[in-house]
Order: structure tokens, then sequence, then C-alpha cells
């Protein structure tokens, strides 16, 4: 009986014993399984948080070019010329990538025929396709190289502004018909020609030129054709004068010209040209072709005169009196006064 009690104890502590060891078994299982899962939510934590590393390395990155971008298009925007835009751009380049040395190119570099000089690259600023001219570089690393094509697309951005700019201005100071200055704008640089022939001592001439009979040609060919008859009369005039000269329509059919650094004798020669050259040049407006004359009239600074006022005054003198001697002549008020 005895022997049966413990042959029965020690069955059943065993078996709450084995049970023990399955309910621990199943408990460290779980408990293994558990900090499997955590380690594995803690390895993606990890992973998330060095993406979100990534991205916001990215992100500042990309705020810090942005800022650059907008940084040096506000500083270019305060300058009017293409040189002071280009050192800027020079500076933010340098600023923000390791390069050697970049040029700017203003005339188109044909990069398939000639090619950039050795060791340089071109990049070929462009506006919608229009072709502003070309960005000679060395010495770019290839990791800046994106770098460097967006700050220069917002380089020949600014350039493209700047090319408008200056339509905008030459259409305000020059008139439509015949590209020469206004008058208001002639009288400016008048005033300040007389200013630099003050304080240089140096002389200039003032002509005053006048197309004969104008009157009749609009009268017998009609407004259009004497439009074009006064086109024409402008592009000779600039033609027959040097680039420092200054062309200005003053009336209808009324030119004037300053000539800097020019005495009497000089400036006579340029006045006796541009009336021959339009004396001798047919004129051709639709169907017909024109002969026309002018006359002009001439003042010296500063022996006829020291203010804009009075050179105007004596050059129309000078103008009254080539018209009653007969017009398709030069006459300087000089000679009078003598
Ligand atoms: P003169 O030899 O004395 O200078 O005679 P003119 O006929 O040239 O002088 P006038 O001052 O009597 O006439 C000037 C003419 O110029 C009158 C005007 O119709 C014409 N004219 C003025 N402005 C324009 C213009 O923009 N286009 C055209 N087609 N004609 C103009
Ligand atoms: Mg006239
Ligand atoms: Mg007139």
């Amino acid at each position: 009986m005895m022997v049966i009690f413990i042959i029965l104890t020690v069955g059943f502590v065993s078996a709450v014993f084995y049970l023990a060891q399955i309910v621990v078994l199943g408990a460290e299982q779980r408990a293994d399984e558990d900090v499997l899962r955590s380690k594995e939510a803690f390895g993606k934590i990890i992973d998330q948080r060095d993406l979100a590393r990534q991205e916001k390395s990215k992100l500042e990155q990309e705020a810090a070019e942005i800022f650059t971008l907008f940084d040096m298009t506000k500083e270019i925007t305060r300058h009017t010329n293409e040189q002071e835009a280009f050192d800027i751009f020079c500076k933010k380049l340098k600023e923000n990538m390791s390069i050697e040395d970049c040029k700017l190119m203003q005339e188109a570099i044909n990069t398939s025929a000639e090619g950039p000089p050795s060791g340089y690259s071109a990049f070929v600023l462009k506006s919608k396709e229009k072709k502003l001219g070309a960005l000679l570089y060395k010495g770019l690393q290839t990791k800046d190289k994106e770098k460097f094509a967006i700050l220069a697309h917002q380089f020949a951005l600014a350039l493209r502004r700047l090319e408008l700019y200056k339509d905008i201005e030459t259409l305000a100071i020059t008139d439509g018909l015949t590209g020469a200055y206004t008058r208001r704008y002639f009288c400016g640089r008048f005033d300040e020609e007389i200013k630099r022939c003050a304080t240089h001592k140096s002389s200039m001439s003032f002509l005053m030129i006048d197309a004969d009979h104008f009157k009749t040609i609009n009268d017998s060919y009609g407004h259009l054709t004497g439009d074009m008859v006064l086109k024409e009369i402008a592009r000779i005039i600039q033609d027959n004068v040097r680039a420092i000269d200054i062309v200005g329509r003053f009336g209808g059919e009324e030119f004037c010209v300053i000539l800097p650094d020019s005495d009497n004798d000089g400036s006579n020669v340029v006045a006796q040209r541009i009336r021959r050259a339009i004396e001798k040049h047919p004129i051709k407006a639709y169907d017909s072709t024109l002969h026309v004359t002018v006359s002009i009239g001439l003042a010296i600074y500063p022996s006829d005169g020291k203010v804009m006022e009075e050179l105007m005054d004596k050059a129309d003198w000078a103008l009254y009196r080539a018209k009653s001697q007969g017009r398709n002549c030069v006459v300087t008020f000089g000679q009078y006064k003598k």
C-alpha cells in the first residue's frame, strides 16, 4: 500500500514537473520570440531613423542649393551689366563647389567645329532655345556638375533678362521709324558732351540736317513712301559717321548729329560726306525710285556757343542760310561770323 502510494506520488510529482517544464519552455520560447520581434522592430526603427537622417540631409542640401540660387538671382538682379552679373555668378560657383576657372564667352562658340580651348569644357547658355553665349570652365569635379548646370542655367536666365532690359531701354530712347535717338535722349547726351568738352578743353560739332522739299515728296508719293525715305536718310547718316557720334531725330524730317572731338574743318568734311551720300543714293520705295537732298547747318563748341540752346540756335540759323542759298549744301555758322 505504502509502495503504491509512493509510486503514485512520484508519478504525480514527475507529471507536475514535466508539465511545469513544458509551461516554462513555452514561456521561454514566447519570450525569445518577443525578444526577436522587438529586435526586428528596433532594427526597423533604426533603419527608418537612418532613412529620415538621409532625407533630412538631402533636404538640407536642396534647401542650401535653393538658397544659393535665390541669393545669386537676388544679387544679379541688382545689376544691369553682364560682367557684373558674371562676377557674382563666379563668386557663387566658388562658394558652392571646387572649380579652377570659369570664363564667359558672349558670342556663342561653335562647340562642334572649333571646340573649347584645351583643358576647358563648354556649357552653352540658352534661354528658350536662344543662344546667349557659353561658359568655358575647367577643374570642375564630377559630383558638382549637376549643381554647376543648375547655377549656369539660372545665370543664362539672368543674361536673357539683361538682354530684354537693354531692348526696352533702346526702344525707349530711339525713334521707332528711323532708329535715331529721340529728341529727349539726344538733348541729354548733348548736355553730357558739352560738360565733357568743358572738362577736357576739347571741341565738338553740332549738325542740323533737314530734308529738302520733303513736303513735295509726301504730296507726290504719299506718306508711306515719305517714311521710307526718312528711314533711308537716317541709315545713310549713320553709315557716314563714327560709332562715337550721336544721331538724333529732331522733328519730322530733321536730324541732328553730335560729333565729339571735332573742329570746324573735320565736321565740315563729315557734313559734306553725308550731304553727298544722300544726294548720290537713289532711294527705292515701293515702285518708285527717288532722289533726295538735304541741307545742313553746322555750329561748333565752344567757338559758336557754350550751351546747348545757343549751339542749336546757331546751327538752325546756318541751316536757314543753307536753305536760302538754294538747298543741298552745308553752311557753318562760323563762316558768317567773321
Ligand atoms: P524745306 O526744303 O524748306 O525743308 O521744305 P520741306 O518741304 O522739307 O519743309 P516743310 O517744313 O514745309 O515740310 C516738312 C514736311 O515733312 C511736312 C511733313 O508732312 C513732313 N513730315 C514730317 N514728319 C514726317 C514723317 O514722320 N513722315 C513723313 N512721311 N513725312 C513727315
Ligand atoms: Mg525740309
Ligand atoms: Mg524741317
